[in-house]
């Protein structure tokens, strides 16, 4: 697909020092002129500003390869790189830009400082989503810079302890935000059961905020298990999301 335009392509070799004294965001790739691929705004144009580093280890991560890696990037080493580009026109005519992981959450802080930055220097702030696990609490300051909660929350077959993937407390502060989804990757007919007991019942999300998706890193996955997650969808009256990047491009990442 080569209308999709990179501005930092994944890279396990180069090791950057980490910057002194200035604000920095750890990145494992950045890039445009692609589209959301699962969710609420699935097909919308976007940018993806994916960050290193996780708060989990979900045995079936289709991306661990890549946020595993990255380098430290100051503000003004991205700006500049922008810059050399036409992402901040993308942005301006309503490209999405999406902070994804990893966990963009363990970086809040510094993508608060840089969505700031952004503001200050082109005059506008983008239109931004993030995909969040749900185990960090969001500040008041960069809540308000986030027009689009992607909640994705663990379920038990994610392998990761309950301890680290089930936050109560967290999940029902997100459900009250504005424009706040929940998104439950689902491998079988049983995962129905847990949302229901884990999630609707204590009445931490609503039932119009849910959307399924079917658990698969290639297109073969999806195929699998697909239809069994639209019939649970019709069932429960919930949304269905296909995951579109996956259907185009398969396994393939940067894209
Ligand atoms: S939370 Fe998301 S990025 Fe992190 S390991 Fe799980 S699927 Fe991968």
């Amino acid at each position: 697909m080569n209308f999709i335009k990179t501005i930092i392509g994944s890279n396990p070799d180069f090791q950057k020092a980490i910057p002194t004294n200035v604000p920095y965001l750890e990145i494992a790739e950045f890039f445009y002129d692609t589209i959301q691929g699962e969710g609420i705004n699935l097909g919308q144009p976007a940018a993806f500003l994916r960050v290193q580093h996780c708060t989990q280890n979900c045995w079936w991560c289709d991306t661990k390869e890549v946020w595993r890696s990255g380098n430290p990037y100051t503000f003004d080493e991205l700006f500049d790189m922008m810059d050399d580009t036409d992402l901040v026109k993308k942005l301006k005519s309503g490209q999405h830009l999406i902070l994804t992981g990893g966990s963009p959450m363990k970086q809040q802080k510094g993508l608060t400082l840089f969505l700031e930055a952004f503001k200050k220097r082109y005059g506008f702030r983008p239109y931004t989503e993030i995909e969040n696990e749900c185990t960090l609490m969001p500040t008041p300051e960069f809540t308000s810079l986030i027009d689009v909660w992607n909640n994705s929350p663990k379920l038990k077959h994610s392998g990761n302890p309950d301890s680290l993937r089930y936050r109560p407390d967290i999940i029902r502060h997100l459900s009250g935000l504005n424009n706040a989804w929940f998104k439950f990757v689902v491998a079988q007919h049983e995962d129905w059961d847990e949302i229901e007991a884990s999630f609707l019942q204590p009445g931490l999300i609503k039932r119009e905020q849910i959307i399924l998706m079917p658990l698969g890193g290639t297109r073969e996955g999806l195929h699998r298990i697909r239809e069994t997650v639209v019939e649970i969808a019709i069932r429960e009256t919930v949304r269905y999301s296909s995951r579109e990047h996956i259907e185009l491009w398969d396994k393939k990442t940067g894209v």
